[in-house]
């Protein structure tokens, strides 16, 4: 294909997405990622970030990552196999180990490559992997990654999970893992962990648990939904990030040493992909050391969210299942969403629409997340402007909208 046939043909594509209110141009942020942002000059309360803890601004992170700088170089210089693993990069394991109380743990490049490792790295053309339908994009291309058989089970759906386990051991299948979100990304519900193992286990089956929103929100000391459960010793594979609430970038797989040595030998982003800059390790190492020191951040995360929840549905706004800070409000058609996310905009906040196919099409919304360092003035200036813009568009929280101060 020539290259103007190509451009033609992504241009056609892109006009299609158009014309579905799909298409999105990317907000640019003229600062930091903090609980107000700067976009195109104007200021917002910013309800569309992962930093749950407010981490990513932390002065002892900022101070961590110049100092290793300095002292360690910019960039780590290879892959690890090769010659890319610093003395830092295995103290961040070996804390990463402790945090989740597992007996060893390797870092990735992000939590996305990390589920590729894992699942394409434990798994092969014998095994099998019994997945949530609803489970992160990641978790779906680390499945693709693998030759394993895949056995998909309806959203939570205990019934359906113990079919997938009995058709995996009558298909003779030799590793059988099942592989849940902790915390589910669109709509902020909890995975029902407890049963979850229990099922696994009579199937003899093993769990991996991708708790990219779970660590820094739940558990003790943010630990995470295996703690939150108290799982541990019972969850074979904990795959996190190190983007969302530890404030930084970068994933990790926690579990045996056996799973650690695994990913060294077939996890191919481990392999084939340099790792992270020191500074980035070293604000790693800050961030966990924070979240030890400050547990009050927990709290006024939880408090936050509380708070927030409680007055978007005083408005009347559906938040669908939500149990966690990711605070959803369903509005239907793309068209719907994007629109409120713009009428938001209007009024000083920033909180993204979300749209088919990321979930489904009748499912759009405006996916919210408070973080530890809002104050309660951000969030109640937020929730007017939920309650004007509902109003505007004649959405469901217009009826409330009067009677909120
Ligand atoms: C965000 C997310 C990831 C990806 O993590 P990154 O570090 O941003 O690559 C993986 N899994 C889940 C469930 C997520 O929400």
């Amino acid at each position: 294909m020539a290259m103007n046939d190509l451009n033609q043909s992504l241009a056609d594509e892109l006009e299609q997405l158009r014309r579905e209110g799909r298409f999105r141009a990317l907000a640019v942020l003229e600062g930091p990622q903090d609980s107000e942002v700067v976009i195109g000059g104007q200021r917002l309360i910013n309800l569309s970030s992962n930093n749950y803890l407010g981490l990513n601004t932390h002065p002892r992170l900022i101070e961590a990552s110049c100092e290793a700088a300095r002292k360690w170089g910019a960039g780590s210089g290879a892959v690890r196999t090769i010659a890319g693993t610093q003395s830092i990069h295995e103290e961040l394991e070996s804390k990463l180990a402790a945090f989740k109380r597992t007996p060893a743990a390797l870092t990735l490049q992000s939590g996305y490559a990390a589920n590729l490792a894992v699942l394409g790295g434990v798994l092969g053309e014998p095994d099998a992997v019994v997945s949530d339908e609803l489970n992160h994009a990641s978790i779906i291309d680390g499945i693709r990654l693998t030759k394993a058989h895949r056995y998909l089970f309806p959203h939570k759906d205990m019934g359906g999970l113990e079919q997938r386990l009995e058709e995996a051991r009558r298909d003779g299948r030799r590793r059988v893992l099942v592989v849940t979100d902790g915390v589910f990304s669109m709509d902020g519900d909890i995975a029902p962990l407890p049963q979850i193992v229990e099922r696994a286990e009579a199937a003899g089956a093993a769990v991996m648990v991708d708790d990219a929103h779970g660590s820094g929100v739940l558990g003790e000391g943010g630990r995470g939904s295996v703690s939150h459960f108290r799982l541990e010793g019972r969850v074979a594979i904990q795959v996190g990030t190190l983007s969302k609430a530890v404030g930084v970038l970068g994933g990790y797989a926690a579990g045996s040493q056996e799973l650690r040595d695994t990913l060294i030998h077939l996890g191919r982003p481990f392999l084939f992909s340099t790792s992270h800059p020191p500074a980035v390790v070293a604000a790693c190492l800050a961030a966990l050391e924070v979240m030890q020191s400050e547990p009050d951040l927990q709290s006024r995360l939880w408090a936050n969210t509380k708070y927030f929840k409680a007055g978007l549905e005083e408005l009347g706004f559906d938040c669908g299942q939500s149990e966690t800070p990711i605070t959803p409000v369903i509005v239907g058609e793309a068209a719907a969403a994007m629109g409120l996310s713009d009428a938001l905009r209007r009024r000083g906040v920033f909180a993204q629409g979300i749209v088919f196919p990321t979930v489904a099409r009748d499912q759009g919304r405006v996916r919210t997340i408070v973080t530890a360092s809002h104050t309660r003035a951000q969030l109640d200036l937020a929730l007017r402007a939920f309650a004007d813009a509902g109003e505007e568009l004649g959405l469901a929280g217009a009826g409330a909208a009067a009677r909120r101060p």
